[in-house]
């Protein structure tokens, strides 16, 4: 059990209920594990709209999404919680002594006698390009879908696929140490930052990078090693291979909900039925806030998870401290809770 890391609560996803939920559990001295898809917090509100204005926060007018994810951040921050970025919350097993083990893609194992499912829409995955016999090249690295080690590319030749932030962000960043860089996009329009596109222009302009406009067509290569990367362009018959050992796809992330599906809770719609009173799931223990859960009136809102975690707080400590008692305090007058927010 040396490798397996204890917590008072796992929670599976760090979008902003996640996040707010370790606050409410923090207000109750219960120390967290969160374990997240994406490598940053923030869940949707960093990934899809970060600067797009929330106007429906209560006390905050207006704030961006990653502003929201920036300021929770600070607000957990006395707390100490332990990120699992870049990691699927992948199996979920009950130990005989009642609390749980979780398994992450990456083999972390977290136990903890509650678990709090704050899984969104579901987790982010990679859209892969329409490609047959991708599986292979996928298992080998051939294909990636995120640079996890930068120092892996060195001396590669590599085909980088998209038009968006992270396509045009790995081109200019890769470029010192691949042995060469294709970027591939349908058309000779980018939707990444100008500076970055300004920066790809130049690259391409002093003959550093390849750019070729044109629709990814096949793979070619034998046991998952590439080979070529065949790129069709417009009006051509015949597909162009380019030489490369890695092809890095970024045409963005879809939401699946992914191996929670697995974990034997009810499900609706792949929606995980909850009661309002401790928003705890079909299994007692395993509670389900924010997007992912449903119960009559839902409202799919980020104030409606940020309520539904500090109820899911209370009932949880009754479940890790079933001897002891919540005296109900006021962060304004309570000088314990001000002491752990650190402010007294
Ligand atoms: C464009 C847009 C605008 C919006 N505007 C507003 C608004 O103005 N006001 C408002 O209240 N709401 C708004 N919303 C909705 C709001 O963003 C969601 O209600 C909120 O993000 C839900 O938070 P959450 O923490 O429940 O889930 P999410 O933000 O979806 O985060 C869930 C996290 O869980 C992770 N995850 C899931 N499964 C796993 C797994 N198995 N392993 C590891 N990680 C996993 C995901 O990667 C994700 O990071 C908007 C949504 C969009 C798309």
């Amino acid at each position: 059990m040396s490798d397996i890391q204890k917590t008072d609560v796992i929670i599976i996803g760090a979008g902003p209920c996640g996040l707010f939920a370790v606050f409410e559990l923090g207000l109750l001295d219960l120390r967290c594990h969160l374990v997240d898809i994406l490598d940053k917090p923030g869940g949707q509100c960093a990934e899809l709209y970060p600067e797009k204005p929330i106007y429906d926060i209560p006390a905050l007018p207006i704030c961006t999404g990653q502003e929201l994810t920036d300021r929770l951040m600070e607000q957990i921050a006395p707390f100490d919680p332990v990120f699992h970025y870049g990691q699927m919350a992948e199996a979920l097993e009950k130990l005989d002594d009642g609390s749980w083990l979780l398994t992450t893609s990456d083999g972390v194992k977290l136990n903890a006698p509650v678990v709090v499912i704050a899984a969104g829409g579901g987790s982010f995955v990679p859209k892969r390009p329409p490609l047959s016999d991708l599986d292979d090249f996928e298992a080998s690295g051939a294909v990636q879908y995120a640079v996890r080690k930068r120092d892996t590319l060195a001396g590669k030749r590599l085909v980088i696929a998209g038009g968006g932030d992270s396509a045009l962000d790995w081109t200019v960043n890769l470029v010192d140490i691949a042995e060469s860089v294709t970027l591939v996009h349908r058309r000779d329009d980018f939707r990444a930052a100008p500076d970055t596109v300004a920066k790809m222009r130049a690259l391409v302009a002093e003959g550093r990078v390849t750019l070729h406009i044109g629709q990814l067509k096949g793979l070619e290569g034998t046991g998952g090693q590439l080979e070529n990367v065949l790129v069709q362009a417009a009006g051509d018959e015949a597909p162009d291979a380019l030489a490369a050992d890695v092809l890095l796809p970024f045409y963005g992330l879809t939401m699946k909900l992914g191996p929670i599906a697995e974990f034997g809770l009810n499900l609706e719609e792949n929606l995980i039925p909850v009661d309002t009173e401790r928003f705890e799931t079909s299994e007692p223990s395993i509670f389900a806030v924010g997007d992912i859960n449903h119960y009559p009136g839902k409202l799919k809102l980020i104030l409606s998870g940020f309520h539904e975690a500090a109820l899911m707080a209370h009932a949880a400590y009754g479940i890790i401290h079933p001897d002891k008692k919540i005296r109900f305090q006021y962060t304004t007058s309570s000088s314990s809770l001000q002491q752990k927010l650190g402010v007294a």
